[in-house]
């Protein structure tokens, strides 16, 4: 199961030597780390990445149900 993210588009940075960031939201690729959570929210590789990684999130039960406004429950 993947777990780390680490094929989104990169860019150097400029004031920085061995430095790269996300193309999209411009989080250095330190910060972000592999994980999908640590790229802006309206991150366009994370947005796009974030549409499996929600339908493997509700095959693990320990998952928090991050998405409860989406479901309505009536019970
Ligand atoms: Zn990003």
């Amino acid at each position: 199961m993947k777990s780390f993210y680490i094929d989104y588009p990169q860019e150097k940075i400029d004031d920085y030597q061995h430095a790269y960031r996300c193309i999209f939201c411009k989080i250095p690729t330190t910060i972000i780390f592999g994980l999908l959570e640590n790229h802006s929210e309206n991150c366009v590789y994370r947005n796009k990445q974030g549409k499996s990684a929600q339908l493997e999130a509700k095959l693990k039960p320990h998952i928090e149900r991050f998405n409860e406004s989406l479901t309505d429950e009536v019970d």
